[in-house]
Parts: structure tokens; sequence; C-alpha cells
């Protein structure tokens, strides 16, 4: 018995909880190879050898109402029968005899005959397999996966299987796990208290929001606040995502629903996170939407009602698509306590550093507080994701700790790319995307001075066979006109510089992407921001249309869109053309060295008369 339960133990260690419908197959499966045994090893028993008599003596003792019982096998060529008196045949008495015949040679008719006559007939006898055993097999397959479907099925159905598991974490995390986010944490300081004693909040008749949307963009932290919530509650979670409600089979998304509600009573006081939510609390009755989500809601208000917050259960719920949901979802005692999770600013920033720098040992050269300036526009998890990048960097190096130039080249991964070393890129080449590369970093320090050079190189990395690297030293909220079409005019830079160099014969497939990004910050300039005259002080939203805006609209912001590129493309043209000798020397140190670093680029455009005053300096402040 210690024995079985050892063998039990490891095989659960190895798979971990075997899940319902695994069981209900192999018990299936174990029922029907037992009764396939059962049945043949019968056969056999039964199958103990009869004296053989020709047919016409068996056919006259059946129709001499000599025979109690016959059974026709093998399909129709042996008959056996069991007589109602001794017979002797050989050397002993019997009283069962079997005869061989033809096939087809005994017909219904004979059988009607001698069932009148006092035989009773059976066809295919007890304890007969099919005679075929392919076929057998076949069908023995067939039953073994339909069972498995319908078994997997209902496991969909009845049971969460492996699904909404209570997450195992190696440690309980805590608000100190989240960096930032003050306004987040403090928004749900209630909820933790409600958690740690729901009884203090019914004795005072207050009611706790049982429902929090944590709304944010991806990777701002808000499944690691959940999870954060519950440790310092010292509750448990129980994660879903809305993605793992939808189903094609009917009725599942709500059965799911319902059994998540039914795991979290189980549990008591517990928070239940759904992560995608939009997927599942999406307005219903739109036309994209099926029934079937729209009855997975259904249960899910249903469900929530019926806690109303009494039972120590909390939901949260994030998404980063809030004007998708439901307005159900919001009404007072379900969602009703949204939570915004934003950007970090720089300040925050630092503080996701330092927690994710405390379990990594950091060289002195390393300063977080410059690393959040240079880290503007990242998430918490792109911040996470750049020191482990550096660990891993410094682990090939073999370095003791992770350094200031461990972390650059984790940067440049990130943002960059992989350095691809097999790339082989001709002298022709070189010299090309040299040249486009230096009419970007040339274009973009006169026409964008809010953002700061960090460095131009023609190292082959990710997609792309070069990149003038620029990033916003500080937190913009806000966006000018003139910063916007710099921007355009920067992305129109590396084509200007082919255009102006080589002529229009020369320009090269090399500007695709620039196009993509200039034109779509073209469109939002003219069809959101109404920042063109043409089209004047129009949305081309469709919330503002109630659908989409008319085809009128949109041919006009077209054509905005087509002037707006065309105007910031002859900017880019005439500030190359004004400082081609600057750019070409940027473009030979470039071919030389293959990466400069920003105070080098502006070095040189300094030394050629580029009016760069204030981007060196800045250059050099943050460099310092
Ligand atoms: P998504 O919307 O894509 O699901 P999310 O907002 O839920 O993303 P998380 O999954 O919580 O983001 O964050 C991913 C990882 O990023 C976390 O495990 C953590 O390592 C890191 N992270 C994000 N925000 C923070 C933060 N404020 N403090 C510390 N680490 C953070």
């Amino acid at each position: 018995m210690r024995r079985f339960s050892a063998v039990l133990a490891s095989l659960r260690q190895r798979f971990g909880r075997t899940p319902r419908w695994t069981i209900a197959v192999v018990a299936v499966a174990s029922i029907a190879v037992s009764f396939v045994v059962f049945k043949a090893v019968q056969h056999r028993k039964t199958d103990v050898p009869v004296p053989g008599v020709p047919y016409s003596e068996l056919a006259t003792a059946l129709d001499a109402h000599q025979v109690r019982r016959l059974s026709v096998e093998d399909g129709g060529t042996r008959l056996v029968a069991e007589l109602t008196g001794p017979r002797h045949i050989g050397s002993a008495n019997t009283t069962r005899v079997s005869a061989e015949v033809q096939k087809g040679a005994v017909g219904l008719g004979d059988l009607e005959r001698w069932s009148a006559r006092g035989a009773r007939v059976e066809v295919e006898g007890p304890g007969r397999l099919p005679e075929d055993p392919v076929s057998f097999v076949v069908s023995f397959v067939l039953i073994g996966v339909t069972l498995m479907l319908v078994a997997r099925l209902r496991a969909g159905v009845v049971s969460g299987g492996k699904k909404f598991e209570k997450v195992a974490e190696d440690r309980q995390l805590t608000l100190a796990d989240v960096g930032g986010a003050k306004e987040a944490r403090a928004d749900l300081h209630d909820v933790i208290l409600f958690l740690k004693d729901p009884s203090r909040f019914k004795k005072m008749g207050a009611r706790c929001p049982s429902g929090v949307l944590l709304v944010g963009p991806p990777g701002t932290g808000k499944t690691l606040l959940a999870r954060a919530v519950a440790g310092e509650a010292g509750v448990p979670v129980l994660v879903a995502s809305g993605s793992e409600f939808g189903e094609m089979y009917v009725g599942v998304g709500a059965r799911r629903v319902r059994d998540l509600a039914s795991k979290a009573r189980h549990h008591g006081r517990c928070i239940i996170f759904i992560d995608e939510f939009d997927s599942i609390g999406g307005k219903r009755g739109r036309p994209n939407r099926t029934s079937e989500e729209d009855l997975t809601l259904n249960q899910l208000l249903v469900e929530m009602d019926g806690m109303a917050g009494s039972e120590g259960i909390v939901w949260m719920a994030a998404t980063n698509r809030e004007d998708m949901l439901d307005p159900a979802v919001r009404r007072p005692g379900r969602f009703d306590r949204v939570v915004e999770v934003g950007m970090p600013t720089a300040a925050d920033r630092l503080e996701i550093l330092k927690v994710h720098a405390a379990k990594r040992p950091l060289d002195t050269d390393v300063d977080l507080r410059e690393l959040s300036t240079l880290t503007v526009g990242y998430s918490g998890a792109e911040l996470a994701n750049l020191l482990n990048e550096a660990a891993i960097i410094a682990v090939h190096a073999e370095s003791a700790a992770i350094t200031r130039s461990h972390l650059d080249q984790a940067r440049d991964k990130i943002l960059l790319g992989r350095v691809r070393a097999g790339v082989v890129v001709s002298d022709e080449e070189r010299r090309l995307i040299a040249l486009h590369e230096a009419g970007h970093a040339v274009v973009g320090i006169i026409t964008c001075p809010e953002d700061r050079l960090h460095k131009v190189t023609i190292e082959p990395r990710g997609r792309s066979l070069g990149a003038a690297h620029f990033a916003p030293d500080t937190d913009r909220h806000l966006h000018s006109r003139r910063y916007l079409e710099g921007i355009i005019a920067k992305a129109l830079g590396g084509r200007a510089a082919e255009l102006v160099f080589l002529g229009p014969e020369a320009v090269t497939s090399g500007a695709g992407s620039d196009l993509v990004h200039a034109t779509s910050v073209a469109r939002r300039m003219v069809a959101e921001f109404g920042m063109s005259e043409e089209v004047g002080l129009v949305s081309a939203d469709p919330s503002a249309h109630n659908g989409a805006p008319s085809a009128q609209l949109q041919g006009e912001i077209d054509t905005a869109v087509r002037a707006l590129m065309a105007n910031q493309a002859s900017r880019a043209e005439s500030i190359v053309r004004k400082h081609a000798v600057a750019l070409d020397a940027i473009a030979r140190a470039l071919v030389d060295r293959g990466v400069l670093m920003a105070s080098e680029v502006l070095a040189i455009a300094a030394d050629q008369g580029v009016p760069l005053k204030e981007s060196i300096e800045r250059t050099e402040l943050v460099e310092a």
C-alpha cells in the first residue's frame, strides 16, 4: 500500500494534478478493455470442441423437433446445436453437435422453420468476437476517440480542468515588488483592507468595491498589482484570461465563468483576476460579437451580482481597451472602481529599475537615475526586460556585475535589434546606408530638437541595415504641430539624402518603413488632431460619426496627408542640400567606424556649420 502511494505521489509530481477528463477517459478505456478481454476469455471457455456431424443429419434432427437450441456462427458457415437428448457419436454420447455448411446455404426460411419446431435459434452466438479483426480494432479505436472527445468537451464544460488554478508563486508578491504606480497603489488600499478583514466593512455597513478594473497600456504592471494586492492581504488569486472563456461550443464560456466563481467560493477570501478582460467584457450585441460571448458576459454579471462583495471575494480585471467594455460591466456592485495604471513617469521608472536592480549585482558605474531619463516611453515590463537583457550580456561577458556598457548594449539590442554579424554588405551599399542614416541624423537634429540623438549606426541589426537613433529625454504628454512635422521631416531625411546625393533614379527601397512611420504621423495630425487647414477641425474617429466617416471626408484627409508629406519631403530635401558637406562628412565617418555616438556626429556637424549649439549642450549634459 505504501508502495502504491509512493508511485501515485511520484506520478503526481511528474504530471501535476491529473485533469478529470483524463481520469474519465482512462476509466472508460479500462472498462472497455476489461469487457473485451472478459468476452474473449468467455468465448474461449465456451469454445470447447463440439463433435461434427454432416449437415443433412443435423437438418433432419432439427426438422424432427430434436434440437433445443441452435447457434448459427462464423457468418452462417457453422451450426452448433444443443440436442434434446444424448446421441452417440464416435465413442461417446453428446448433447452438442456441430455441422459445417456453405455460406448462404442456410436461409431465413430454414431458421424460421426450425424455430417453429422448437429450436431456440441464435445467430452469431454469445461470446463471439467479430470475424474481421481489422474492423474490430478500427471500431474500438473510433469508440475510444469518441469517448475521449466527449470527455474533453465535458471537461471544458464541467470543470476548469487545469484552467483557473490558484497561481502557485515561489513567493507571495507584495506592493514592495511594484515600483512607482503610486495612485494605483493608493486606490487599491481599500481592497487590501477589505480582503484582510471583510467583517470590519460589514459592521460599518460599508460596501467595498467587489470589482476593480485596472486600465492601462500593456506591460504597466496590472497583473503584478493584482498579485501584489493578494499578497498584501494574504489571500490566493485565481488567474484567468478573457480569451480562455471564448469557445466555439455553446454554453462553455458561461459554464467556465460558473466554474471560476464556484472555485473562488471554495477558497473563501480571494481575488479573481481576469486578464485581457475586453475579450469577455466587450459590448454586447456588437456586429462582430457572437451570442456565445454575450452569454458568457451575462453569466459573469450574474455571478458578480450573486457575490456582491459579501463573501470576501474581489474581482479584478485588466484591460487596455476600456472603451470597448459593455456599460453594464461598470454598474455599481460590479467593476465599479476603475484604477488607471499609466505609463511610468521618470520617478516611477527609477522606482521600477530599483525593484529589478535589487535582485541583481550592479557595477558602481551604473546610474539608475540617469537610466530612468534615458528610458522615456518604456513600460515597467520593458524596464524589467532591459535589466534582464543586461544581466544576460554580463553573463556572456563573464562579468561579476552588470555594468553601464552592458546596459547600453541591452538598450541597443531592444531598440535596434540584435547585431546580425552574418549579413554581408557591399562597400557600395555601406556608403548608401551611411548617406541614408546621415540624412535622418542631420534633418532630425535640425527639425526635432526636442529629441536627443543617441547614436547613428550602419551595423545590420534586427530587420534594419542601419539606424539614426533619437530618443526624447523627458516625458512629454503633448506634442506640438511643429514637433510632429519635424518627426515627419526626420523620417523623410534618409530618402532626401539619397535623392540629393544619388539622383532620383538611384533612390532605394530603404525608405519603406520610414514612409509607413511618416504617413501614420501625418494621418493622425490630419484626421485626429485637427492640424490641417484643408480638413479643418474635424475628427475622423468612427465614434464621432456613428460609424465610418463619409467618403468625402476620407478623400479630403487623403489629399491633406499627401500635401503634408510632400511639404515635409521638400523641407527635408532643402536641409540636406544646405548641409550636404556636413552630411557627407558624417556618412564618411560612418563608413569608417560603423557606429558614431551622438557627440561625434554633433561635433562633425558643428565643424561644418550646422547650427546645433543647443543639441550639443544637451548631449554633453546627459553624457557627462
Ligand atoms: P498586459 O496588459 O500586457 O497583460 P500588464 O500591465 O498586466 O501587461 P504585467 O504582466 O503586470 O503587465 O507586467 C509584466 C512584468 O513587468 C512584471 O512581471 C514585472 O516584472 C514588470 N513590471 C511591470 N510594471 C512594473 C512595476 N510597476 N514595478 C515593477 N515591475 C513591473
